[in-house]
């Protein structure tokens, strides 16, 4: 499989190019807005891969399937291409909101497309079981949820927290999910999902979902303590993906348990 790396010279561009050799993929072409010019392999610390970083989406041609983990306005800018060049493309970038919604649709009218805000099997199997303890459980527990990342992290709540509450809101008939709660704010409705974001140091993912009940609780938590989950997740989906029929796939279609 040859690759296309957008936000190639990011966090987890870079560890994209890190996994890619050891799965079995190529890396053919790099893209970011900054290390133009240099050599996608010494980027990362290994071989020179003889693909140096450029900064014009159309380089990223030549690659069978795009992983795009960029900002959401770059995310805008290559989704435009693809539909262009029908690329398929395996996108990662969260705090997109609804203005992306429009060019993974017209995308995925064309290409395969996979889109998660969280490519680790780990967190997919939580949001696969979180969906069914949300149903479960039933009214008298009430949902809440915590994430932390590192000091970093840009976008908040993390696209994670937000896929999570959109599933057990989905589950529980509930679409109000405030973020964090201050001053007399009366006492906790019953139709809504607390979304609390923490942030510090270098924590790569902590998602916690707490079912609260009348004199009992339960947590389901995922904590990611290295970043090649995703990146290992996001080649695995690309390799899923090549050749596919268009249309918008998730990680639990990747892993088989849609
Ligand atoms: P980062 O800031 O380290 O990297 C982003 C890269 O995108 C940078 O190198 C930047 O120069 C590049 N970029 C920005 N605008 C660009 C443009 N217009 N054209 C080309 N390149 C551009 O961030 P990161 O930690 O690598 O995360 C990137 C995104 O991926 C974030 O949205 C983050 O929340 C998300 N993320 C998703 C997952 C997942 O599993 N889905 C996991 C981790 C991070």
């Amino acid at each position: 499989m040859k690759l296309g790396v957008f936000g190639a010279g990011g966090r987890m561009g870079r560890s994209v190019i890190r996994v890619a050799a050891s799965a079995g993929a190529q890396v053919v072409a790099a893209v970011d807005r900054s290390d133009i010019g240099r050599d996608a392999g010494l980027l990362v610390g290994a071989q020179p891969l003889g693909v140096v970083v450029g900064n014009q989406v159309g380089a990223l041609e030549v690659a069978d399937v795009v992983i795009d983990f960029s900002a959401p306005d770059a995310s805008a800018e290559l989704f435009r291409w693809a539909v262009e060049v029908r690329k398929p493309v395996v996108s990662g970038t969260t705090g997109t909101g609804d203005d992306l919604e429009g060019a993974i649709a017209a995308l995925a009218d064309v290409a395969p497309v996979v889109v998660a805000p969280n490519f680790s099997q780990g967190v997919t199997l939580l949001f696969e079981l979180a969906r069914l303890a949300a149903k479960w459980a039933g009214p008298d527990f009430d949902a809440e949820i915590v994430e932390m990342h590192h000091r970093a992290k840009v976008d908040s709540p993390s696209g994670t927290a937000v896929r999570l509450a959109a599933l057990v809101g989905e589950a529980k008939g509930i679409e109000e999910f405030p973020h964090g709660r201050s001053g007399q704010v009366g006492a906790r409705p019953d139709a809504e999902i607390g979304v609390m974001s923490l942030r510090g140091g270098d924590v790569v993912g902590d998602h916690t979902l707490m079912l609260a009940g009348p004199g009992e609780r339960i947590e389901l938590v995922h904590r990611a303590s290295s970043r090649e989950i995703f990146a290992r997740g996001a080649v695995r989906a690309a390799g899923w993906v090549v050749g596919r029929e268009p249309g918008l796939f998730s990680m639990s279609d990747v892993m088989g348990l849609g």
